[in-house]
């Protein structure tokens, strides 16, 4: 095992990954930017390096700086958390290089699921049910490019292959409006992704997003660990998650669960990994593939007893997984609300300093959060100020776990998207379960609409 590992992220999930290596008795270094140099978290660590100017380009993304401060301080391995340089896998290449582990899968493997055309062909190959669309990047002749987009039935999607963050992608519902949206996408990817390829998928109409925890070590085990429903989105953006995914008939689970697993040892992938599905009419449908610990992981801990961070430590120290398929026990429900730093309603963001602060608790409660009575919640990155995690026997024991938690937290000062979260939690259709990707903002546009 590891001595010391270096942990390339601030706020909870550098919080979250310091507690892991501390139960299995590994030093920890944290690197911080300016802006996070008070912040407990990194007084708790072992050690902690600046690296930066609170800009994340000049900081968390400041890939010499953070190779340097891993120098310096010993450490063997770098946990990359989620976000900044987690999918990164030009660094990934650079830390195994620089002579360190990094802690997650191989860089060929975060460069293949990196671009979205060679992942989905990966997986349609291992035997993944992919959303229907041309799986190649769409040529220049606009002929061809109609003749593909009618070949899989309108409307469909354009996507970019090098796309992510819920961006460079455009619905098209006519052939008469086809080829300016692909030129207009293609300039946009350029721009942003600094890559202007794009394909094209089959719109899903009324989809739910249902994704599949796999973990595999460097031994050719890889084990499913559920699934999570996590189609409580606006603009993309995750605000509620749960395991397992509600209404979905156990034959389901259990076949694209296996499919997974079956698809990470076809394709050598280890460590922790998500395998992200539009769920629709009974049927999977692969869109992306994470390469990473995601934000919601805590849920699939609650229900599976495994912890995520520390079993992706040990794979990446070349440990054998101790546990097979059929010891994975999904038991009970978990519910996570993301706690942001944000007005409710009007989404903006709303940094500054707690000035009160009180945390929940009782049974089933878990709270993955950084902040603390005084802690000054910088503007320079992502609102997210941690998770409140609820655990029930049922659905609806975690759901009233989690109303009583949200009505026992107090947090003053900044603005926070609990008030939201109180409405969601006692939205009729959001307690029978399985609303799709749509639903949050509908629901919202409603609200505004009834204001
Ligand atoms: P990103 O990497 O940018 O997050 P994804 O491929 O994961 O892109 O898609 C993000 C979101 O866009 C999905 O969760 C879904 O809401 C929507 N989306 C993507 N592909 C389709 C599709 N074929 N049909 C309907 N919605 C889609």
């Amino acid at each position: 095992m590891f001595e010391k590992i270096l942990i390339a992220n601030r706020g909870e999930v550098a919080l979250r990954i310091q507690r892991a290596c501390r139960e299995l008795g590994i030093k920890t270094v944290v690197v911080h930017s300016e802006a996070d140099a008070e912040a407990k978290y990194v007084r708790l660590a072992d050690e902690s390096v600046c690296i930066g100017p609170p800009p994340s380009a000049n900081s968390y993304l400041n890939v010499p700086a953070i190779i340097s401060a891993a120098e310096v301080t010993d450490a063997e391995a770098i946990h990359p958390g989620y976000g900044f340089l987690s999918e990164n896998a030009d660094f990934a290449e650079r830390v195994e290089q620089s002579g360190f582990v990094f802690i997650g899968p191989k860089p060929e493997t975060i460069r293949l699921m990196g671009d979205k055309v060679s992942a989905k062909n990966a997986m349609k190959k291992a035997g993944v049910p992919v959303v229907p669309g041309n799986d190649n990047v769409l040529p220049e002749d606009p002929k061809e490019v109609s003749r593909i987009a009618r070949g899989i039935g309108y409307p469909v999607i354009i996507k970019s292959a090098g796309g992510g963050g819920g961006r460079g992608m455009r619905v098209v519902h006519t052939e008469a409006a086809l080829f300016s949206a692909v030129q207009t996408t293609r300039a946009e990817a350029q721009a942003a992704f600094g890559n202007p390829a794009v394909y094209l998928e089959k719109l899903l109409e009324n989809p739910r997003h249902i994704e599949v925890q796999v973990i595999a070590d460097k031994h050719k085990n890889a084990i499913c660990l559920g699934d999570r429903d996590c189609s409580m989105q606006r603009r993309h953006q995750k605000v509620i998650e749960e395991a397992p995914a509600p209404l979905v008939p156990s034959r389901a689970r259990q076949r694209i669960g296996e499919r997974c697993a079956e698809a990470c040892r076809k394709i050598g992938y280890t460590g922790a990994g998500t395998f992200e599905f539009l769920y629709e009419n009974e049927e999977f449908h692969f869109i992306e593939m994470n390469t990473r610990l995601q934000v919601e992981h805590p849920v699939t801990e609650m229900i599976t007893g495994l912890d995520i961070v520390q079993l992706q430590i040990r794979i990446a120290a070349g440990e054998k997984l101790k546990f097979r398929q059929r010891d994975v026990q999904l038991k009970g429900h978990a519910i996570e609300c993301r706690i942001n730093a944000e007005d409710p309603y009007k989404f903006t963001p709303s940094p500054g300093r707690i000035t009160s602060l009180h945390i929940p608790g009782g049974p089933g409660i878990r709270v993955d959060t950084h902040a603390y009575n005084g802690y000054f919640v910088p503007p320079y990155y992502d609102s997210l100020l941690g998770k409140i995690i609820a655990y029930g026997d049922t659905r609806e024991q975690a759901i009233a776990r989690l109303t009583i938690a949200l009505s026992e937290t107090a947090i003053e000062g900044i603005r926070t998207n609990i008030p939201l979260h109180q409405e969601l939690l006692r939205d009729a259709a959001f307690l029978r379960g399985g609303t799709n990707i749509h639903y949050l903002e509908e629901k919202l546009a409603q609200m505004v609409r009834e204001e």
